[in-house]
């Protein structure tokens, strides 16, 4: 089986996103992301530092607000801080709170990770804007490998405001023909293995065995579930090596790529130098 592996194409974006910040910061405008954080999480604090290290190697500097309370007074203020170009807000949020509802208080220009109702519809409408990054990793990666996308028979499984949904609207804008399943869909298997690009973002390990893959299948997984072992796994049974033409590795695939393209978009929303 092919991998799709996404460290090359990350190193790609990286140093161009660098070069980028450098002119900026040379120019008196360093670019600057702010993430917001409202739990105590192991997994947000996990991606906080993560992004955090990644920002600093490309030379953008990050704030980072912990425990934050009134989670849209911060978005608000942010929006409004010249200073700050780029805002993220890490998740799980706290019991009950929506991640689109909240996101609302931020300024579409700053919206990174395209997270509001109107980065949502921006993207929906063609408008100019931020798509999610994990979307839009997923279409980078398919056209890094070469994978054509007019015409083709792509299956999504998943539906999230963040991934599925999103990157469904990008491959419609690619001419693909996109079917979209959910943990209420029918017969899943039947549905997966028409597709001939089959995008599993679900976060259910092992759910996409062999039967749910047609043979030469070009599969990108962006499931990233953490096993008791502290081991990362994809949505993807490693069986379906064995019948996939192509297949996207967990850690290594969609990861890195979705951020170098959060820290393309924050120098991006900087502006040129
Ligand atoms: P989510 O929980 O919001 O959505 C999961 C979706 O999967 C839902 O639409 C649900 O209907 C569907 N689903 C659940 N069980 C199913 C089943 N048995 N059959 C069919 N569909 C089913 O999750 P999310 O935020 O969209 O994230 C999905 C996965 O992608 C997670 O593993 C997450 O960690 C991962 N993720 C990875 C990255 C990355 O950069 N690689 C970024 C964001 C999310």
């Amino acid at each position: 089986v092919r991998s799709l592996s996404g460290r090359e194409l990350a190193g790609q974006i990286r140093a161009a996103t660098a070069d980028l910040a450098a002119r900026l910061t040379a120019a008196g405008s360093p670019p600057r992301l702010a993430i917001v954080a409202a739990t105590a999480d192991e997994s947000s604090a996990w991606y906080v530092r993560s992004l955090t290290r990644a920002a600093d190697k490309v030379g953008i500097a990050c704030q980072v607000a912990e425990l934050v309370e009134d989670i849209s007074k911060t978005l608000s203020m942010l929006s409004a801080d010249p200073l700050v170009h780029g805002i993220i807000l890490a998740t799980p949020l706290p019991d009950g709170a929506r991640l689109a509802a909240l996101a609302e208080a931020i300024d579409p220009a700053k919206d990174v990770d395209g997270a509001s109702p109107a980065s949502l519809g921006r993207l929906m409408t063609g408008e100019r804007g931020f798509a999610p990054a994990t979307a839009e990793a997923v279409v980078r990666l398919l056209d890094y490998h070469g994978v054509a996308l007019g015409g083709t028979r792509v299956v999504v499984v998943g539906r999230s405001a963040i991934v599925g949904k999103p990157v469904t609207h990008l491959l419609l804008d690619r001419d693909a023909t996109v079917t979209v399943c959910h943990s209420r869909t029918r017969d899943l298997a039947s549905v997966t293995s028409s597709a001939e690009v089959l995008v599993v973002a679900a976060g259910r390990p092992g759910l996409i065995g062999v039967d749910h893959v047609a043979p030469g299948a070009i599969v990108v997984d962006v499931g990233t579930n953490v096993l008791e072992s502290g081991e990362l796994t994809g949505d993807v049974a490693p069986e379906v090596a064995a019948v996939a033409g192509a297949l996207s590795p967990v850690p290594g695939g969609v990861g890195p790529v979705t951020t170098a393209l959060l820290l393309q978009h924050v120098v991006e929303a900087a502006g040129p130098p």
